[in-house]
Parts: structure tokens; sequence; C-alpha cells
């Protein structure tokens, strides 16, 4: 499409996402979208960095003069051990996502994971999350990642379900210093449980893998939900996934996971710019990005 061509120089900055593998991401054209909007001279490349290769990759980038990076799987833990500084919730959390190269070797970590969970549920469920209790199904890097963040925006409790229940303890023992106003509670992951938790909950959140691949089950009971939840699911291809069409359904309110990934990718550059990006612009991209993808097959 011609509005998208970009004029590259030799005064023009990169940006870029790490992972293994990346062809899939949609970050390249959502961030490249919001940095031509914001006038600035730089261009967001994905690049495939294989497990075992993110030192070299870091230390070429910086060499480069790269902005920063994104980092996405398998690389958000290893990185910390690569950087100079860590943010606090980044710590907490055990993932960097974002890296900002900021001279003289300083290389500072971020998560944006976080906020961007949380300010999708404020934004679109038009709902604050101080005060709430949420419920968290699935504890990998994102569960933790979104447990963290409803705990920043001063949650009640935040119940833990995941099918490996060690991994929710060890969120919950991990969060449990740094948030002394949230509870913690881990819960099992069978029906009888899911369902006393959903009770007790407003907000019920899939960090799950569930839906992504078609003829998964849901991550939670279909009768589990009720027109008074707001349901998210982090999985966005496809957009309404089994969870919200379910969620749907039972009346409740449904947010997508393509709204946090547009707003972790706003956050990210906010920090690599100083400049507040369109994120309405990110999430119309994501979407259209989507749709042609599932129209190609
Ligand atoms: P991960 O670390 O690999 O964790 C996967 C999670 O799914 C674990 O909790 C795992 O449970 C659970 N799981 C997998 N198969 C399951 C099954 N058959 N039944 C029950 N639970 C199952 O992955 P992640 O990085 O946390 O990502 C999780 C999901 O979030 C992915 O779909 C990813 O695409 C999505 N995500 C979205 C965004 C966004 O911006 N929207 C950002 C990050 C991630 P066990 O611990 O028992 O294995």
């Amino acid at each position: 499409m011609a509005s998208e061509s970009i004029d590259i120089t030799g005064r023009t900055r990169l940006v870029g996402v790490f992972g293994w593998p990346v062809e899939h991401s949609l970050s390249p054209p959502m961030q490249n979208a919001a940095i031509r909007a914001l006038g600035l001279d730089w261009v967001y490349i994905p690049a495939a960095v294989a497990p075992g290769s993110l030192a070299a990759a870091l230390a070429g980038a910086e060499a480069m003069g790269f902005v920063g990076v994104n980092l996405t799987i398998p690389h958000k833990t290893t990185a910390l051990d690569l950087l100079t500084e860590i943010d606090d919730l980044a710590r907490i959390i055990g993932a960097v996502n974002t890296v900002k190269f900021e001279g003289d070797g300083r290389r500072v970590g971020y998560n944006t994971d976080a906020y961007g969970f949380t300010q999708t549920i404020m934004s679109e469920a038009d709902l604050l999350i101080g005060g709430q209790t949420v419920l968290i199904l699935g504890g990998g890097g994102a569960g933790r990642g979104m447990a963290a963040g409803a705990a920043m925006e001063g949650a009640r409790k935040v119940i833990l379900a995941n099918r490996t229940r060690e991994r929710s303890e060890e969120i919950a023992r991990a969060l449990e210093p740094h948030f002394p106003e949230t509870r913690f509670e881990v819960v099992q992951y069978s029906e009888p449980s899911l369902r006393n938790a959903a009770g007790r909950s407003q907000i019920i959140a899939n960090a799950t893998s569930l839906g992504l691949r078609p003829g998964d089950p849901l991550p939670i009971p279909a009768n589990c939900l009720e027109a008074g939840h707001v349901v998210f699911d982090s999985v966005y291809t496809p957009p309404e996934t089994p969870l919200l069409k379910a969620a749907k359904a039972a009346g409740a309110v449904c947010v997508g996971g393509l709204g946090m990934l547009a707003r972790q990718g706003a956050k990210s550059l906010s920090i690599w710019s100083g400049l507040q990006p369109d994120e309405d612009l990110m999430l119309t991209t994501l979407h259209r990005r989507v749709r042609e993808r599932m129209a190609a097959g």
C-alpha cells in the first residue's frame, strides 16, 4: 500500500523485535504505523534471533545504534542477565519485553505486558481494576505479568488457577511481598474450584494458550461465566475466540487480546521515544492485519 511506504536514509534509526520464531509477529506493521504517525525517522524490523544468540544480538543492535528492541519468546527471561538496569516491575515479573539502549553501554529493561493488560481492561470494559477480584487462568509468562498488573492497579484479590498448580503457587509467592494491599489465592484448575472462584470474581482473564488451536477446550467451563463478568482473552487469533463467544452468550463484557498487544507496544514506543503513540491507530492496524491473514487462510 503506497501510504505505508517507508523512506529509509542514512539518518533512519532502528527499533525491532527479537524472537524465535518471529515471522508471524504483528508488531512490525503496528509499530511502523505508529512511528509514521509520530513523524519519527525510525523503522521497526523483526529479527529471528535463535535461543542462545540473544547476547550477540543485543550487542550487535547496540553497536548499530538501535534505539531499543522488543523481546518475545524465548528471550524474555534470558534478557535479565544481559542488561545493566532493570525496571522494578520487570524485575518483579521476572521478564523483560522492552530494552532501551541509553548510550555508553547502558541497557535498560522494562516489561510493558502488565500495562497492556490493565489498560485494555480499564479502557475497553470501562472498569477500574482497583478493589476488584481478578481470576487469572494460566501461570506462564503472560499470566504472571497479568497478575502483577492487576495487583499494581490495586486489585483486592488475585485468584490464580493453572493446570500445573505449582506455577500459580510460585507466582503468588513472588508477588505477595511486593503488593501487600492485594490478597493472592491459588485454586485448583478443575470445574468446581473454577466455578467457585468465578462466582467471587468480577474479572476473568485467560492467560493459557487454550483457544489458539481449533478444537481446544475452553479455559473455563462456559457455565461459570455470568452477565456481571468482564471476560478477557489474551489469545487474539481469531479475535473472537471461543471463550469470548461463550462470554458474549452469557451476557458478559468481552475484551479481546489485540488490545493488550496494541497497548504493550504503545508503551514500548513511548519508552523509546518519550512521545505518546496513537493506541487506536495501533489497534486498528492489528485488526486489519488479522482480518487479512484470516482471509488469506
Ligand atoms: P506459556 O508461558 O507457554 O504458558 C502457557 C500457559 O497455558 C500455561 O499456563 C499452561 O499451563 C497453559 N496451558 C497450555 N496448554 C494447556 C491445556 N491444554 N490446558 C490447560 N492449560 C494449558 O505462554 P505465555 O507466554 O504465558 O502465553 C500464554 C498465552 O497468552 C498465549 O496464547 C499467548 O499468545 C498469549 N499472549 C498474549 C499477549 C497479548 O498481548 N495479547 C501477550 C503475551 C501472551 P501449564 O503451566 O500447566 O503448562
